[in-house]
This record gives structure tokens, sequence and C-alpha cells, in this order.
């Protein structure tokens, strides 16, 4: 894969990887500066949401794992190479699923779990 591909590719993993990471619950992941003076009522409604927050918060977590490795292996040059087989992943599924990590024979070999 060419160098100006992977810093496609990098700059399309970090954009998911930072709205991923702006979706998380605060405080979560970093560290934030609290807001001064944060909306009461904001609280509360968010208090009773937790429940399906927390549901989502891990889905979010692991998307952003996901995407953390995707862009260690841009970094180590293995990244577009699937698991699986070892053949390159097609950069149209990559462009579709960024934290894909093999290709489409592969992944649907693996849900299948023959
Ligand atoms: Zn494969």
């Amino acid at each position: 894969m060419t160098t100006a591909t992977n810093g496609r590719l990098r700059r399309l993993i970090e954009t998911e990887l930072a709205g991923v990471t702006a979706r998380l619950p605060r405080g979560a992941e970093t560290p934030e500066t609290p807001s001064s003076g944060a909306d009461f009522f904001d609280v509360a409604q968010g208090v009773e949401h937790q429940e399906l927050a927390t549901l989502s918060a891990s889905r979010l977590f692991e998307r952003a794992r996901r995407l953390r490795l995707a862009l260690e292996r841009v970094d180590d040059g293995d990244y577009g190479v699937c698991s699986e087989c070892g053949r390159p992943i097609p950069p149209r599924r990559l462009l579709a699923v960024p934290d894909a990590t093999a290709c489409v024979e592969c992944q649907e070999r693996l849900e299948v779990g023959v």
C-alpha cells in the first residue's frame, strides 16, 4: 500500500475515532475540564438516560479500541491486510469499515463460525 493511501486511511480512521471519542460519556475516556456551572437539569436528565447511555457507551468504547488498533496497524504497515488469509483488504472495504481486520470472505466465514 502506498504512503499516500496510508495517509488518507490514517486521516479517515482519526476522523472516525474523534467522532466516537466525542460521543463517549464525559470523563470516561479522556479527563476533561468540567464545564463551569453545568446545568443541573442536564445532569438530572443524564442520570435518567444512564442505563441506555451505558449500553451504547460500551459499544463506543469497543469501536474506539478497534480504531486505535487500526491506527497502530497503519503505523506498523500491517493495516489493510486480512488477519485470516493475509491478502490485502480491498480499499473500498476499508473506506466503508475503517477498523476491518479481515477481508469480506474471511469476515463472513468468521461470522458464520465455520
Ligand atoms: Zn481474508
